[in-house]
C-alpha cells in the first residue's frame, strides 16, 4: 500500500482525496498557494507545503514546486485531481521520472487523449462510436475540404486537435462559410493551444451529453459503472449531473459500456477515466476521453456504492481491481448539483467571506465541500465552492431530496446559484428527464423574456 501521497489540488476535491487516503491509512502531503492557508483540507493533512502565491500559474501548475513537495515529504505518488496538472501529460511524464506513482494513467495514454484527432483514431480502431467526421486533421485544399463537408453533410463543426474547455470550434451551416471558417479555427487553435490542427465532424443538433464511468488496473483489467446524464449545461460548462442517464436501456448501458471496456484493454488504460459522448436519436456518439476523476463522480458512487477515489489509490499501488463487472448493480437514482459562488442571474463570480454556512442532512444527501463558516472564499480560483449530491430509490424520490436539500442550504456573505438549482428542480422539462444540452440556456432565456416582458 501506499504511505504518503501528495494532493496536487484545492478545494473540495483535495479534501475529498484527503479523505479516501486517510480511510486507507494513507498519509497525506497538501500543497498550497498563499491564498489557501485556510483551505479544510490544509488543516487535516498530515503535512502541508506551501507552493508559491495564488496565481495557478505559479503554484497549482508549478510542476518542480510539485515534485519538490514530494521530494521533501519522502511521499510516493502525488494525485493530481481534476483540472490543473490532472490532464498534463508532461506533468505525469516528469512525476514518474522523478520516481514518484502518478495516481492516473500514463504519460503516453493523457497525451494520446489530449489530442482529439489521435484520440478519436484510436477510438474508432478500437471500435467506439464516434461522430462522423474527417477522421482526420484538415489540410488547406479547398476542394478537398469541401468535399469532406458535404459526404458528412451540413451543418458540420470545425474542432480544434487540441481544444478543451469548450473552446476551439465553430459550427457551418452553409458551403459559403466553410473555408472563411476554417482558417479562422485554425490560426485561434494555433494562438490558444500553440497547435494548429483542426478537423471536421458532423454537428449534431439537439444531442444529451452522456458518459461511461470506467475503471481500469492497467493490468488487463476494466470494468465500467455505468453512465452519467451531463446535459444541463450552460455554455458547456455542467451544472447538473445524475446517474443513471433517464430512458437508457439495461441493454444499451452493457453494450456502450462493454465497448468502453474493451477500449480500456486496447489503449493500456490506467485508473479512473470518462468517455464522454453525444448521445441523439438513440445512438451514441464519442467525443472524447476524461483521463482523471471527474467533478461529477459522487453521482456514480452513490449508486453503485463504489468509492472511485479509494480505487485509483488501490489501482496506483499497483493492485489488481478486485470489483468485476457482474458486482456492479445499479441501485436507485442520484443527482448532483453544483454549487457555485456567483450571482444567480448574471454569473459574475461572487467570492468574499462566507459568514454562515450550513448543510442540509437526511437520508440520501451528500455534500461535498471545503466551505466552512467564516472561510473567505479567494477570487483566484473556479467559482465552485462545492457540491451537494442526493440519492434516492427512484428518480423523483432524488429530485424530492434534492430540493428539500436546496432549501435547507444556507450561505450568507456571498451569492450562490442554489436559487438557479432550486428553479431547475422546479422545473417541468427537468422533471420529465432526458432534455438535450441546449436544454437549460433555452429555459434560462425564455425566463428572462417573461421577466421583462417581451414575448
Ligand atoms: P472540450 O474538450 O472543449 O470540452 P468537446 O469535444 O468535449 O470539447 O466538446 C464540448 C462541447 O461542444 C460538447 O459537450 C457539445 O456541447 C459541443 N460539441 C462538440 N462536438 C459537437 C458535435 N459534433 N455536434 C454538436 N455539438 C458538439
Amino acid at each position: 500500500m501506499l504511505d504518503k501521497v501528495v494532493i496536487a489540488n484545492r478545494g473540495e476535491i483535495a479534501l475529498r482525496v484527503l479523505r479516501a487516503c486517510h480511510t486507507l491509512g494513507i498519509k497525506t502531503v497538501a500543497v498550497h498557494s498563499t491564498a489557501d492557508r485556510n483551505l479544510k483540507h490544509v488543516g487535516m493533512a498530515d503535512e502541508s507545503i506551501c507552493i508559491g502565491p495564488p496565481a495557478a500559474a505559479e503554484s497549482y501548475l508549478n510542476i518542480p514546486r510539485i515534485i519538490a513537495a514530494a521530494e521533501v515529504t519522502d511521499a510516493q505518488a502525488i494525485h493530481p485531481g481534476y483540472g490543473f496538472l490532472s490532464e498534463n501529460a508532461d506533468f505525469a511524464e516528469r512525476v514518474e521520472k522523478s520516481g514518484f506513482i502518478f495516481i492516473g494513467p500514463t504519460a503516453d495514454v493523457i497525451r494520446l487523449m489530449g489530442d482529439k484527432v489521435e484520440a478519436i483514431r484510436a477510438m474508432k480502431a478500437a471500435g467506439v462510436p464516434c461522430v462522423p467526421g474527417s477522421g482526420g486533421p484538415l489540410g488547406d485544399d479547398i476542394a478537398t475540404n469541401t468535399k469532406i463537408a458535404r459526404e458528412i453533410g451540413y451543418p458540420v463543426i470545425i474542432k480544434a486537435a487540441g481544444g478543451g474547455g469548450g473552446r476551439g470550434m465553430r459550427v457551418v451551416h452553409t458551403e459559403a462559410h466553410l473555408s472563411n471558417a476554417i482558417q479562422m479555427t485554425k490560426s485561434e487553435a494555433k494562438a490558444a493551444f500553440g497547435n494548429g490542427e483542426v478537423y471536421m465532424e458532423k454537428f449534431l443538433e439537439n444531442p444529451r451529453h452522456v458518459e461511461i464511468q470506467v475503471l481500469a488496473d492497467g493490468q488487463g483489467n476494466a470494468i465500467h459503472l455505468g453512465e452519467r446524464d451531463c446535459s444541463m449545461q450552460r455554455r458547456h460548462q455542467k451544472v447538473v449531473e445524475e446517474a443513471p442517464a433517464p430512458g437508457i436501456t439495461p441493454e444499451q448501458r452493457a453494450e456502450i459500456g462493454k465497448v468502453c471496456v474493451e477500449a480500456c484493454k486496447r489503449i493500456g488504460y490506467r485508473g479512473a477515466g470518462t468517455f464522454e459522448f453525444l448521445y441523439e436519436n438513440g445512438r451514441f456518439y464519442f467525443i472524447e476521453m476524461n483521463t482523471r476523476i471527474q467533478v461529477e463522480h459522487p453521482v456514480t458512487e452513490l449508486i453503485t456504492g463504489v468509492d472511485l477515489v479509494r480505487e485509483q489509490l488501490l489501482i496506483a499501488a499497483g493492485e489488481k481491481l478486485t470489483i468485476r463487472q457482474e458486482d456492479i448493480v445499479l441501485d436507485g437514482h442520484a443527482i448532483e448539483c453544483r454549487i457555485n459562488a456567483e450571482d444567480p442571474d448574471t454569473f459574475m463570480p461572487s467570492p468574499g467571506l462566507v459568514k454562515r454556512f450550513e448543510c442540509p442532512g437526511g437520508p440520501g444527501v451528500r455534500v461535498d465541500t471545503h466551505v466552512y463558516d467564516g472561510y473567505r472564499i479567494p477570487p483566484n480560483y473556479d467559482s465552485m465552492i462545492g457540491k451537494l449530491i442526493v440519492h434516492g430509490r427512484d428518480r423523483a424520490t432524488a429530485i424530492a431530496r434534492m430540493r428539500i436539500a436546496l432549501s435547507e442550504m444556507v450561505v450568507e456573505g456571498i451569492k450562490t446559484n442554489v436559487p438557479l438549482q432550486q428553479r431547475i428542480m422546479a422545473d417541468g422539462g427537468f422533471q420529465a428527464g432526458g432534455q438535450n444540452i441546449h436544454y437549460l440556456e433555452k429555459r434560462m432565456a425564455e425566463a428572462k423574456e417573461k421577466a421583462i416582458g417581451i414575448g
